[in-house]
Parts: C-alpha cells; structure tokens; sequence
C-alpha cells in the first residue's frame, strides 16, 4: 500500500504523511494521486483553503493532520477543519480541544508533542502528564520534531528517547511521528510509525 514508506534495507515501514504547507494545491492532489490519504498541514488558513479545495474535487478519503503549534483561538477552527493534530504541547491545549470536539460531536485523533531534546524555544511536553481523561480525545501517541540535520544519525538519539518514553506511558496509544525528509529513514529504524515528509515529496520551500 502506498501510504507506506519503507526502508530499502529492513522491513520496516511507516505512514507517510505528506506536508503540503506552503505548496500550493497541487501537491495535495500529487499527494493523493498517488495514494497518500495522509496530508499535514501548519497553518489554519491555509489548511482551510485545501481543505475546501480538496472538497470540490471530491476528496472524501483525505486525512488531515494539523502539524504546527495550535493558538488557543484558533482552537475551534482547528477541531472543524482536522482530523488528527500532532502537536498537541500542553495540558490546556487538550483541554480545549476536548470540549471543541464535544460541540462538533467528533473524536479528534491527538498525538502528544514532546520536546525529547528540552530546547527552551520549542513545544512540546517534557513529561507525559498522568491523568489524561478526554472523552472526546483519542491520544493515539507521541510526536517529536527534531531539529534540522545534515547526518540524520544525529537524531538517533531523539528517536530512540521518543521510543522509550512511548514505552513507559501505558495509558495512550503506540503512534510514533517522528521523522522528516532529512531523517525519517533513521527513524523509522528507531520505530516511527509515521513520518511527516515535505522537502523529500515536493522538493526545497522558500
Ligand atoms: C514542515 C514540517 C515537516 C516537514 O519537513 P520536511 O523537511 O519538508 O520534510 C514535518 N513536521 C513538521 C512539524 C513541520 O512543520
């Protein structure tokens, strides 16, 4: 199945989920053409425009994943627009996220943003809370975003503490998101379950 990647040298794979931010629609429609559902996305109002764009053309099957940090007031556009968001950084941000989703009566998919390498300048949770009791949540596991390198084996040791981190909370799901188009072949090595690819599908951002 093409939502998959997998590495030329074991059997392991991964979800792709293609990062079109910035891109214009048509690398959502390549994305989909070739078989990737997955699709992710940093900013609301762009997402918005996709989102109805891929409408028209009659995508029912996309999956839509909000990849960038959620601001409180955007909360509620984030919940009506998405599927999964795979940055959620804080206890109040579950939250919510929670009730927005109970007034849109629909289970949002989450995974928990951890800041594995604790950089002040990024979010994410440096610990997993314990009580993590959101009837409208599915927290279906971890995600981390490491930094930019030019040896991906430099991020092994991230990965691998997102791994085991994942190992000691029993009490979510075991979805793994780590890895972008620099790293994501060490990382799926490392147990990612998806990875989020932008530069490596569509080529260099401005
Ligand atoms: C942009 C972005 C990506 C994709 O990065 P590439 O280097 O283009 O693969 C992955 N994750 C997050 C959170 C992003 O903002």
């Amino acid at each position: 199945m093409k939502n998959n990647i997998q590495t030329p040298w074991t059997s392991l794979s991964a979800t792709v989920v293609a990062v079109t931010k910035t891109f214009p629609f048509e690398a959502v429609a390549t994305a989909h053409a070739m078989g990737l559902k997955n699709i992710g996305e940093n900013r609301v109002e762009e997402a918005g425009d996709k989102i109805a764009e891929a409408k028209k053309h009659g995508y029912t099957d996309v999956v839509w994943h909000m990849i960038g940090h959620v601001q409180s007031r955007k909360v509620k556009e984030v919940v009506e627009l998405f599927d999964w968001v795979d940055s959620v950084d804080s206890i109040e941000l579950l939250k919510k996220l929670d009730n927005a989703a109970g007034v849109f009566n629909k289970k949002l998919h989450v995974l928990l943003e951890v800041n594995v390498s604790g950089e002040q300048s990024k979010y994410g949770f440096q610990q997993i809370p314990k009580d993590l009791n959101f009837p409208n949540l599915i927290i279906e596991g971890l995600m981390t975003m490491a930094p930019y390198v030019k040896n991906p084996q430099e991020n092994r040791k991230i990965f691998r503490a997102l791994k085991q981190l994942s190992e000691t909370v029993s009490s979510i799901g075991k979805e793994l998101s780590m890895g972008t188009s620099c790293d994501y072949l060490v990382a799926i090595e490392e147990g990612a379950t998806q990875v989020r690819l932008g530069a490596a599908l569509f080529g260099p951002r401005r």
